[in-house]
């Protein structure tokens, strides 16, 4: 039978549950389980596909083609495993399944309430996971415990702990101890308040994981298990790390994969098996060499908005043990006037980034044409893409007026245009093309030196693309197709013939980078990167 590990947070946001999560799944997986990781979102929105990244950072995309939270991410990165729709539900979308099951008619005659009806929803997604056959199930609650939104989850988890019986279920606080410097000591109570809050909603956690800057002393630990209800070893110290790659084995030193798996009365005698984990680690932390690569998108100053593309560069590196230094450029800063040459020319390559609608396009268009005329490796991304086709049809064609028709709707040039069947598509949750799709890679390609196969999968989320009518043009003069959807004959990826790395992509390679199986193209555009600053050297 499944069992199920709960992880809530106290005190504040941002602590690190995903990460925290992610770390503890990691460690029963190294372990010879099969787990997988689940998060609930306490917003309305049925899915973050339509916040803004200022909202909600980066929108992560999942094989089936959900629109999720970006600690998804996380759960990819560190567990090597597709996430899918059944990982991340929202309060809207428990609401969206409940109103429209009493619309068709299924609670006839009942009144429909939160309890029973909101919270058996929220126990059928949590069960969800078990019927997929993973043994472990890790389900974080988002948001803080004494938030009015988070109430019917905690409600939920309290009744399915005496659902399926207490001996299955494991529950997590995490909670913050901050440090007083006045007082020069780390403070405990807002962890006893935050206890108190959920032990009035029927909950009574198991282990209490504590993120602190400084060490927790034996005699604070004493003091939160006797405040707190619990044995001290069950109060485990999670210390600022270096990177999130360390936590799995600062985790794994405060023993809390044990700690869990002793509360399920399971032994295991598997030393965990993270060697390649440790080889990863020994990577990135001792690189031989040194790369800039600039950023070039709108949301420079929120580091969330590209999590997964900092993460992939994290990969990448490690690959070529190199470290990358990502120098964000805000495309609007290069946009007219701006001596862009001065902005760049400290760089080793530049990836420009995806994104929506029409402000800092000309910024984008701009750092295109100084990679490709200047030999910089250029790695472009869904819109980056777009982006250099239309500089290409610009400056080499000399179609002056060629463009997207996200920026310019009437252009008699739409080099990149809405896809067919987008055209009739009018509301905006979860429209996009979305999800995996395949592609084949053309031999003799850049593509395809990385990717080592002609058959790949990559993830989508957009709605223009590129418009074949424009192919032949493009071929003849040297920008060449070296991706194809098979299926519809979308144009996916595009290459330079004369130059030393350029390669934009419609997909997302980005969201298939893991710590164990890091991009093909990140690693490939890292490596000519180095190859740029050696031989400009
Ligand atoms: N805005 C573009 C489109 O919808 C690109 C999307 C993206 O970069 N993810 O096609």
């Amino acid at each position: 039978m499944a069992k199920y590990i709960f992880v809530t947070g106290g005190v504040t946001s941002s602590l690190g549950k995903g990460i925290i999560s992610a770390s503890l799944a990691k460690l029963l997986q190294a372990r010879g389980f099969n787990a997988t990781i689940q998060k609930f979102d306490p917003y309305i929105n049925v899915d973050p596909g339509t916040l803004n990244p200022y909202e909600h950072g980066e929108c992560y995309v999942t094989d089936d083609g959900a629109e999720t939270d970006l600690d998804l991410g996380h759960y990819e990165r560190f567990l090597n495993k597709p996430t899918s729709q059944a990982n991340n539900i929202t309060t809207g979308k428990i609401y969206q399944t409940v109103i429209n099951k009493e619309r068709a008619g299924d609670y006839l005659g009942k009144t429909v309430q939160v309890i029973p009806h909101i919270t058996d929803e929220i126990k059928r997604r949590i069960s969800l996971l078990g019927e997929l056959g993973f043994d472990m199930i890790i389900t974080e609650l988002g948001g803080t415990v004494g938030d009015i939104e988070s109430l019917p989850y905690l409600e939920a988890l309290r009744q399915f702990r005496m659902d399926i019986g207490p001996e299955n279920v494991v529950t997590i606080h995490l909670t913050l101890l901050p440090y007083l410097s006045a007082a020069k000591e780390l403070k405990t109570k807002p962890t006893q308040h935050s206890v108190k809050e959920l032990l009035e909603a029927g909950i009574q956690p198991d282990i209490l994981v504590c993120r602190t800057e400084r060490p927790v002393t034996e005699e604070i630990k004493a003091k939160l298990a006797l405040f707190c209800n619990l044995k001290p070893e069950n109060v485990i110290e999670a210390l600022d790390a270096d990177t999130i790659y360390d936590v799995p084995l600062l985790m794994l030193k405060e023993r809390l994969d044990i700690r869990v798996l002793e509360k399920l009365g399971i032994h295991s005698k598997i030393e965990p098996d993270l060697k390649n984990w440790k080889k990863f680690l020994g990577h990135l932390k001792n690189p031989s060499e040194s790369v800039k690569i600039g950023l070039i998108g709108k949301y420079n100053e929120l580091p969330d908005a590209y999590k997964s593309i900092h993460e992939a560069f994290v990969h990448g590196g490690a690959a070529n043990e190199c470290k990358v230094e990502v120098v964000p450029i805000h495309a609007e800063d290069i946009e007219e006037e701006t001596d862009i040459r001065k902005l760049l020319k400290e760089l080793d390559g530049i990836l420009v980034a995806p994104g929506f609608g029409e402000r800092g396009i000309n910024g984008k268009i701009r750092a295109i044409e100084f990679a490709r005329t200047k030999n910089l490796p250029f790695f472009g991304i869904c819109l980056g893409m777009q982006c250099a086709v239309v500089e290409f049809c610009r400056n080499v064609l000399k179609i002056k007026d060629a463009s997207s028709t996200e920026v310019n709707p009437t252009t008699k040039n739409p080099v990149i245009d809405l896809m067919e069947d987008q055209r009739k598509v009018k509301s905006k949750g979860g429209t996009m093309r979305l999800g995996a799709y395949p592609c084949v890679v053309k031999e003799k390609s850049l593509a395809r030196k990385c990717y080592k196969t002609e058959f790949i999968s990559e993830r989508h989320r957009h709605r223009y693309e590129f418009n074949n009518k424009y192919l032949d043009l493009l071929q003849k003069n040297g920008m060449i197709a070296t991706g194809i959807n098979p299926d519809q004959d979308l144009t996916e990826i595009i290459e330079l013939k004369d130059h030393p790395w350029f390669v934009g992509v419609q997909f997302h390679p980005e969201l298939k980078s893991r710590v164990e199986l890091p991009h093909p193209l990140f690693v490939g555009f890292i490596k000519a990167c180095i190859q740029y600053k050696t031989s400009r050297n």
